[in-house]
């Protein structure tokens, strides 16, 4: 029942792929995601041609896929449906170069994540639909659940709906590339990029490394085991957060032992408090009022030199060489179970 919720979910009976039967769908880039909706999209029975620079090393695995390459600017010419799936810092030079000359009246501008039109890093011409499809998940799942008859869950949104038809046009898009299956919320660009960049800096990516770094940094200054504490703080939080993604924090509290559900009841609150909701509405406001995404441009511009910093800063914590060590001794208990059970078979 789709209006118990607050936005429309559509699915494949809302959803007519031969809305792009006198299409041709360039996709631009042949990575994570663009492997997946072109593969996925021509699999769906739509004409599909994808850009790729002479160089690109993914020239040989989309030719291998049996895909037509060309260069991005020729996709775009033959075709009337754009998908813009490069990486988001390199689309504003795709756009210039390649993209933009070669757009015509009536055709669609495809992305799967809404930053470069929303900060006006690509501003489109009239006369040009622009749409977002964005399955929530990496592109590898896009297309694993394509093939095994599955779906995977998407965002839509319309930028511009110049021809009168581009949500209709969208969901077939999204249909071609399984979202349909599982189901496909709209949104807007603005929703879409500010969640999504709030919600991997807060939480998933940000938060969530920053929270185990700090446990684990307590553990070891109070003389415990680096081995311990990594367990503790690491290690376990998938196990913890399965719960949790199969039956929110009900079916967690529910497994746990009735002293962790009271202890982290009670304390944590005290560890994320209200001086981290501070923190969290800060950051969202930068990422509102473009201050972030201005950042991330002049970081890109000027050879990332904090980008690199950070990363090696992140690389170097004593974490990271502790787990690299412990996954090490499990894989290999993992893959001695593995090969008993093949041998007793
Ligand atoms: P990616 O880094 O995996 O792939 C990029 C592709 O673009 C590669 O094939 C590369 O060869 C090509 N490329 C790089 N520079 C190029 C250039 N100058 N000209 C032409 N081609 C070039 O990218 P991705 O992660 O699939 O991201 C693509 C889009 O999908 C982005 O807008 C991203 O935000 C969005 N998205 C990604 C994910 C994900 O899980 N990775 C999820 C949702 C949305
Ligand atoms: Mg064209
Ligand atoms: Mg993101
Ligand atoms: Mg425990
Ligand atoms: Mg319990």
């Amino acid at each position: 029942m789709t209006d118990e919720f607050t936005t429309d979910i559509y699915y494949d009976d809302d959803a007519d792929v031969s809305t792009l039967d006198d299409d041709t769908v360039a996709v631009l880039g042949y990575g994570s995601q663009g492997h997946a909706h072109a593969l996925n999209l021509h699999e769906s029975g739509v004409d599909v041609v994808v850009g790729l620079r002479e160089n690109s090393s993914s020239r040989s695995a989309a030719e291998a896929d049996g895909l037509t390459v060309t260069t991005p600017a020729d996709a775009v010419s033959q075709a009337s449906y754009v998908s813009v799936l490069v990486p988001d810092t390199v689309q504003p030079a795709v756009y210039e170069n390649a993209i933009e000359p070669n757009l015509e009246a009536g055709d669609t501008l495809q992305f799967a994540h809404g930053l470069n039109i929303h900060y006006n890093q690509i501003q489109p011409p009239e006369g040009v639909d622009v749409t977002m499809v964005a399955p929530k998940s990496p592109g590898h799942l896009v297309r694993r659940n394509y093939e095994n008859d599955e779906g995977t869950p998407g965002l839509l949104a319309i930028y511009q709906n110049e021809s009168g038809d581009a949500p209709e046009r969208a969901l077939a898009y999204a249909k071609g590339i399984g979202c349909t299956r599982a189901g496909v919320i709209e949104t807007t660009f603005r929703e879409e990029v500010e969640s999504d960049l709030f919600g991997e800096q807060a939480v998933l990516c940000g938060g969530v490394t920053s929270l185990v770094k700090h446990g684990y940094e307590t553990l070891v200054d109070a003389g415990y085991s680096p081995e311990i504490a990594y367990f503790e703080c690491l290690n376990e939080l998938k196990l913890i957060v399965d719960l949790m993604y199969e039956g929110g924090h009900a079916e967690m509290w529910d497994s746990v032992s009735d002293t962790a559900e009271y202890g982290g009841l009670s304390r944590g609150d005290r560890i994320v408090d209200e001086t981290v909701r501070e923190n969290m509405e800060e950051t969202l406001e930068e990422i509102q009022n473009g201050e972030f995404t201005r950042e991330w441009i002049l970081e890109n511009q000027s050879g990332r030199p904090s980008y690199t910093q950070l990363r090696q800063a992140e690389k170097n914590h004593e974490i990271e060489e502790v787990g690299e060590r412990l996954r090490d001794l499990f894989a290999w208990a993992e893959e001695s179970s593995e090969n008993e059970s093949a041998e007793a078979a």
